[in-house]
């Protein structure tokens, strides 16, 4: 077995086991007051002992002798499986052995159903419903047919307790399942739009947002600018003072430009040491002043580089213009922009196409 495919197999296991863990309790109750309903129509058909004897093996010892054999097995998921099926044809036995007792039958058989479907959806449901035939089957052929459909007052009164509890816990359940299932897709989506390092957008999610602004523009024609901003000579930060520094300075920045934008602005990590920030509804003039505060910012912060100097941005801002046909082309139109900066000697502006255009892009006052 290589890596991957024994990766695979162990989490196929704790999956299993979560599942065993998670049917154990609800068995045990289950099967513990199905037992008391049942009981009570085998006394109302005078059933024989040793029937009584299977009752107690199937309503007290079986949940735990299923969850041990479960729990031991190689494959605990498959295992589980097939006891709800076990489950399934003792329900089924119980039909005929309690002379066709309309009401314990239809919510013994009932309530398995809800457990198979809850586990295996319609496929396990079909195979339960099976096993329920081969239960009622075996005991047709070992126990003299009888029909007495109707149940006394006994025989309902304990008919009660699993009516009532039994979908009460269910439930609960269930509940729980879904609580846990959406705080973990929660933490999922957070994950895949949060770089864990600055704290901004991801870049996968920030070329999300990006699409949406360059769609609504194409749409309403609203302005919108995009800025890319990169760290100078970070490589040197990274080689003189180690990655650790490396990162600090990444955050510190990431931080600066959360502070220096607007609610609504768009933030993202583009990668490595550059960042990408999307302004709706602002023109490249006003986006040119904000990158001048982040600079600004930067350089006050405090924070040290090498050489006892603060690290130093270069940053290039595209204005979203009419006929810019597609997010690539925007995204290299700030590029083009930010190494012009670069070229230049760093630590700088521009705008694309260059920084007198700037103007026209202002928004109106
Ligand atoms: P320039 O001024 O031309 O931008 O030069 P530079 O040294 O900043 O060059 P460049 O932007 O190409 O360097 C990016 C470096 O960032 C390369 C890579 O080793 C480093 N890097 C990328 N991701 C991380 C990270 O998460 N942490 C740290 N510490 N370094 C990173
Ligand atoms: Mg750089």
């Amino acid at each position: 077995m290589n890596f991957r495919e024994s990766a695979s197999s162990g989490l196929a296991t704790a999956r299993g086991v979560r599942l065993v863990r998670r049917i154990y309790v609800p068995r045990m109750l289950g099967l513990a007051l199905g037992a008391v309903c049942v009981d009570a129509a085998l006394y109302q058909v005078g059933a024989p002992p040793w029937l009584w004897g299977l009752l107690a093996f199937n309503g007290l010892l079986w949940p735990h002798l299923a969850y041990q054999w479960a729990m031991r097995s190689a494959s605990p998921y498959q295992r589980e499986r097939r006891n709800l099926l076990l489950d399934a044809a003792y329900g089924g036995f119980w039909v005929p052995a309690m002379g066709f007792n309309v009401l314990p039958s239809v919510l013994i058989l009932a309530m398995l159903s809800m457990d198979n479907i809850a586990v295996g959806g319609l496929a396990l449901w079909l195979r339960g419903l099976l096993a329920h035939l081969a239960g009622a089957a075996v005991a047709l052929l070992v126990l003299p047919l009888r029909f007495e459909p109707a149940s006394n007052f006994t025989t309902l009164l304990a008919s009660l307790p699993f009516l009532v509890a039994y979908p009460l816990t269910i439930g609960i359940v269930t509940y729980r399942l879904s609580l846990q299932l959406s705080r973990q897709k929660h933490e999922l989506r957070r994950l895949s739009e949060q770089d864990p390092m600055s704290g901004l957008y991801s870049r996968s999610h920030w070329e999300k947002r990006q699409t949406e602004e360059f769609q609504a523009f194409q749409r309403h024609g609203r302005s919108v600018s995009l800025m890319l901003v990169d760290v100078d000579r970070f490589k040197e930060i990274n080689d003189g003072h180690g990655h650790a520094a490396g990162d600090e300075v990444i955050r510190r920045v990431g931080q600066v430009l959360r502070e220096q934008v607007r609610q609504g602005d768009i933030v993202g990590r583009y990668g490595g040491d550059e960042f990408g920030v999307i302004f709706p509804g602002m023109g490249a003039g006003e986006a040119h002043k904000v990158a001048q505060r982040i600079r600004a910012s930067l350089a006050g912060s405090g924070l040290l580089a090498y050489d006892g100097a603060a690290p130093t941005l270069s940053i290039g801002i595209a204005p979203l213009l009419p006929g810019t046909p597609s997010c690539a082309a925007w995204i290299a139109q700030a590029d083009k922009a930010l190494y012009k900066v670069k070229r230049a000697g760093r630590d700088g502006v521009e705008v694309y196409p260059d920084e007198a255009s700037a103007s026209l892009f202002a928004p109106q006052s």
